[in-house]
């Protein structure tokens, strides 16, 4: 049986595949991958993805302000991403970075808090960015009570971190940082969450698996992604595609 899997974080819009995105899906597609879920990192970005998405079936965009722009965050932004969400599949990439800290704490939970609104206005689920935040993403998650809920991608957080977003309803994002050795947090998480509640994504460009590792990372990489979580708990990888799919349809399930 063919898999079918999905790529549920890449910034397909990012200068490293301005060149040759179709062709990128289109080896995504022969490696088993059927669509991907894009984010936006600021409107301009978003903009650029619900174009793509016009353009080609294989694109569900997301749309939203990453924290990392939430100095520029202010009130026509808020008008202009309520119109752009009608035709997106999910509010992301929103969320908290207090490692880079390249806007001030403050404006990002005043960017992130209007977001979270937007998304229960439209029942939409949310892409979480959380890096070195997890105490305060989950008090704004546990106070927003979003009907749709949604996905903490890239989760770094440790297992007991997990357990709670997990109780919370969200999904964790796995990402090929799980082929790199060492990382006992994210192998761990890999092998405890129940399978129904973990997303496939290479948040590409960056984080390729191994053997691409350093390289420009692709959706067509998810299939190993999906082996090294099947290695990890002994199961084999087409359950991992099976579930993983099912989930991702399930909470981007506008398109
Ligand atoms: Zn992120
Ligand atoms: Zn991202």
């Amino acid at each position: 049986m063919r898999r079918v899997l999905i790529d549920t974080h890449i910034h397909l819009d990012a200068k490293a595949y301005a060149d040759d995105w179709p062709a990128v899906l289109d080896r995504a597609v022969e490696a088993g991958v059927a669509h991907v879920v894009t984010p936006a990192t600021t409107l301009e970005s978003a903009r650029r993805l619900l174009k793509m998405a016009s353009e080609d079936d294989r694109v569900r965009p997301a749309v939203g302000v990453h924290p990392h722009e939430a100095g520029s965050w202010c009130a026509e932004q808020l008008a202009e991403l309520s119109e752009l969400v009608e035709r997106a599949v999910a509010v992301g990439e929103i969320g908290l970075d207090f490692h880079y800290d390249f806007a001030a704490p403050e404006q990002q939970l005043c960017c992130l808090r209007a977001q979270l609104d937007v998304a229960r206005e439209h029942s939409l689920p949310v892409i979480l960015h959380c890096r070195e935040a997890e105490e305060s993403l989950y008090e704004e998650l546990r106070r927003a009570r979003l009907p749709a809920g949604g996905v903490v991608h890239c989760f770094t957080g440790g297992w007991e971190w997990a357990e709670r977003f997990l109780e919370l309803g969200y999904f964790l994002g796995i990402t090929g940082m799980v082929t790199f050795p060492k990382l006992a947090d994210i192998h761990e998480v890999a092998r405890r969450i129940p399978l129904e509640r973990l997303l496939l994504e290479t948040d590409g460009p960056y984080l390729a698996p191994i053997p691409f590792r350093g390289k420009r990372n692709e959706p067509g990489y998810v299939p190993l992604i999906a082996s090294r979580v099947a290695e990890l708990r002994g199961v084999d990888s087409e359950q991992v595609a099976r579930a993983t799919s099912a989930s991702a349809n399930r909470l981007f399930a506008r398109q």
